[in-house]
């Protein structure tokens, strides 16, 4: 079936850091957009050579909100960071969608999620959020660990989100990976990459799926890490964060 096509007006703009937005549409034609949490949209953009160009960005919000929520890090001279980073509010850009696998699946036999990912690769699992707590109501033994891997702390997208959340949810556990930080860490914060967090999280193989999304070497080399540990590809999901063309 062909996806949707429509224009997305945007909304508002919230500097996270000077190379990193959220940024909040609405659909030109007042349409809801109906999509489950972890999907993308897909914006479609000219070049300077007028060619049509295809840029995918992750749902950051849960369905049903006023808004459609994108978080764009900014990539020097390419193409759609240069168009959305000079975007101003209510000018439209096209879009279609949504599309992706990156879903949570109804899995009874699952004990735990891994949500892992890097720099904007987060945004999925901060739209699962509403149905992750959901989760948490009809099954008193699943639990959440999230594992976000940045450079430094102010790049950690969505932490107060992802914080507050496990505020209010005790069987949802936010940690932050931070590659390059040199000041005092918080209890929740570790030195090192995403992967260096592994032995910390006492994997389960048989009780716990990983998500994997954003950097493709974090993906391929976390991948390759989960399955010598004993994990089934199937049960290691990804999205990597790469241009399409
Ligand atoms: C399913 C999916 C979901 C995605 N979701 C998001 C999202 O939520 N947020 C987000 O910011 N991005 C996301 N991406 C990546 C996004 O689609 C673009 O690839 C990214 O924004 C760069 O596009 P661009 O047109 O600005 O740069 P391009 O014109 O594609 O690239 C310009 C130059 O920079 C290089 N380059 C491209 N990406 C990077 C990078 N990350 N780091 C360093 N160099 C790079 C290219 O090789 C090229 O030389 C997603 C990708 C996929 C496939």
């Amino acid at each position: 079936m062909a996806l949707e096509q429509f224009d997305l007006v945007l909304h508002s703009i919230t500097e996270i850091t000077p190379k990193l937005r959220h940024l909040e549409f609405t659909r030109a034609d007042g349409q809801a957009l109906s999509f489950i949490p972890g999907q993308f949209m897909t914006l479609l953009l000219k070049n300077s050579a007028g060619e049509l160009k295809r840029r995918s960005y992750s749902l950051a919000n849960a369905p049903g909100e006023k808004t459609l929520a994108l978080a764009i890090s900014y990539v020097e001279g390419g193409i759609a960071s240069e168009a959305l980073f000079n975007l101003k509010i209510g000018e439209s850009i096209k879009a279609m969608g949504p599309a992706g696998r990156l879903v949570l699946q109804e899995e009874p036999a699952i004990k735990r999620y891994l949500l892992i990912g890097t720099g904007t690769g987060i945004a999925p699992y901060r739209a699962m959020l509403p149905q992750i707590a959901k989760r948490f109501q009809n099954d008193p033994h699943f639990k959440v660990d999230l594992i976000l891997g940045a450079q430094y702390r102010p790049d950690l997208l969505y932490a107060a989100d992802f914080l507050s959340f496990a505020a209010t949810h005790p069987r949802f556990e936010f940690h932050a990976a931070l590659s390059r930080e040199s000041s005092t860490l918080a209890a929740h914060e570790h030195q090192g990459y995403v992967q260096t967090y592994f032995d910390s999280l006492h994997l389960h193989p048989t009780e716990d799926v990983v998500y994997l999304c954003g950097n493709p070497n974090m993906i391929d080399d976390a991948f390759k890490i989960l399955t010598e540990k004993g994990f089934a590809s199937t049960n290691v999901r990804r999205e990597k964060y790469i241009s399409s063309n």
